[in-house]
C-alpha cells in the first residue's frame, strides 16, 4: 500500500462516534507499551500521527486513523495496565468487546505481541476470546531489532505455542525500528480488506 494521506480521526467513546462512511477497519490490539503506536507510524512511514507515550495505559478511547481514502487503523486502549480502576477497566473491556462484535466493518485484528517475552496471561485471554468468536486475527511479534536475528525463530515459536496459534492466524515479524515486516504486513492487511 502507497500510503499519500494518513489522518488521525477521532478519538471515540462510544459507537455513535464511528465513522460511518463504510471504510474497511483494521483494530490493533494489545498490551499498553508494547508499540502499538510506534507501529501505526511505521506503517504510514510517519514520525508521530499516532501518540506514543511512556505511561502506559493512557489512550482510553478508541482512536482512528485514516489512511488514504483505503482504510481505517483502530487503536485500542492497551490493557495489562494495573492502576486503572476496574470500573474504568470494566467500561472500556464492554466498548470493546461490543466493538469487535458488532462492528460490521471491521476486517482484521493485530494483536500486537513484544517478540522478546512470551505473551501475557491477558495476550492469551485476548487471543482464546476472539477466536471464540471466530474473529479473524493476525499476531505480530514487534521490537524483533531487540534481539538477534539469530533468535527469531525460537521466539516466534515460544509465542505460536503459548497461544495455540490456530490454522490461518499469521505471526508476523515486525520492528517499528528498524522496519522489519512493514511490507509483508501491508500485503496481509490488503488481502483483509480487498475481499
Ligand atoms: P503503545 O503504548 O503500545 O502505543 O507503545 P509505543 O508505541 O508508545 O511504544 C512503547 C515504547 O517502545 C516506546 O519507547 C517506543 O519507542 C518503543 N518501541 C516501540 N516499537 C519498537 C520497536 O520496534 N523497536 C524498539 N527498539 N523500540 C520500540
Amino acid at each position: 500500500m502507497k500510503v499519500n494521506q494518513a489522518e488521525f480521526v477521532i478519538s471515540a467513546v462510544g459507537p455513535n462516534q464511528y465513522p460511518d462512511d463504510a471504510l474497511p477497519e483494521i483494530a490493533l490490539a494489545g498490551r499498553s507499551n508494547v508499540g502499538k503506536s510506534s507501529l501505526i507510524n511505521r506503517m504510514i512511514n510517519r514520525k508521530n500521527l499516532a501518540r506514543t507515550s511512556s505511561t502506559p495505559g493512557k489512550t482510553q478511547h478508541l482512536n482512528y486513523y485514516r489512511i488514504n481514502e483505503d482504510l481505517y487503523f483502530v487503536d485500542f486502549p492497551g490493557y495489562g495496565y494495573a492502576k486503572v480502576s476496574k470500573t474504568q477497566r470494566q467500561a472500556w473491556g464492554g466498548m470493546i468487546e461490543k466493538y469487535l462484535l458488532e462492528r460490521e466493518t471491521l476486517k482484521l485484528i493485530l494483536l500486537i505481541i513484544d517478540l522478546r517475552h512470551p505473551p501475557s496471561k491477558d495476550d492469551e485471554l485476548m487471543y482464546d476470546w476472539l477466536k471464540h468468536h471466530d474473529l479473524p486475527v493476525c499476531v505480530v511479534a514487534t521490537k524483533a531489532d531487540k534481539i538477534p536475528k539469530s533468535r527469531w525463530q525460537k521466539h516466534m515459536k515460544i509465542i505460536r505455542d503459548a497461544l495455540v496459534l490456530r490454522a490461518g492466524d499469521q505471526l508476523m515479524l515486525f520492528s517499528s525500528e528498524a522496519g522489519i515486516g512493514r511490507d509483508e504486513l501491508w500485503e496481509q492487511i490488503n488481502s483483509f480488506i480487498e475481499d
